[in-house]
């Protein structure tokens, strides 16, 4: 399916937006981005949970930049926060289902969000990486092809389940 990939990124921070106890999404495009053939549904549920985990793990005050960017045939899509960050030894099982952080503490969670975002980008024939320091925030960026053959998601959705 073809789309507006920065029409739909803008919408997309607009909605997360309206939550004044949150942090403002700052959105930056960069590049050329025209259209891409990427399914907005395996999309959607990339952004959505990269973007809700940077609000939900950064502190009222915090800052969330997410970069969308045009490099020729990729699309780059990074989502930074300045939150509670990963220690590291937590960083090698995060797209796995079920895994949580051992400093979330009480922020609520169920482990899901991460693992269903990889099996989208895989989906696409992307990659997804992240970097992070405990107490001074993270970033995750996610490479996708600007064109890509994208079968259905309901299977990606099904399979990320136990
Ligand atoms: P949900 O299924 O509701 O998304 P969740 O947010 O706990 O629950 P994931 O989105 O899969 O699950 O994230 C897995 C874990 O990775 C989180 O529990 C948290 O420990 C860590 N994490 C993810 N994003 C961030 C972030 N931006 N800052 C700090 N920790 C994060
Ligand atoms: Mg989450």
């Amino acid at each position: 399916i073809e789309l507006d990939v920065v029409q739909f990124a803008k919408q997309l921070v607009e909605e997360l937006n309206l939550n004044p106890d949150k942090p403002r999404i700052n959105l930056r495009v960069c590049g050329e981005i025209d259209q891409a053939t990427l399914d907005p549904k395996l999309l959607v549920h990339i952004l959505t949970n990269l973007l809700s985990n940077a609000l939900k793990y950064s502190p009222a005050g915090g800052t969330v930049n997410f970069t969308v960017s045009g490099e020729g045939e990729r699309l780059i899509l990074s989502v930074e926060d300045s939150g509670i960050g990963i220690p590291e030894s937590d960083l090698i099982h995060l797209f796995e289902s079920f895994q949580r952080a051992s400093n979330v503490g009480s922020l609520p969670g169920t482990g899901l969000g991460l693992a269903i975002a990889k099996k989208c980008v895989d989906r696409h024939n992307g990659t997804i990486t992240v970097s992070s320091t405990v107490g001074v925030g993270t970033t995750f960026t996610v490479t996708l092809p600007l064109h890509s053959p994208v079968a259905s998601s309901l299977p990606v959705i099904e399979s990320s389940l136990p």
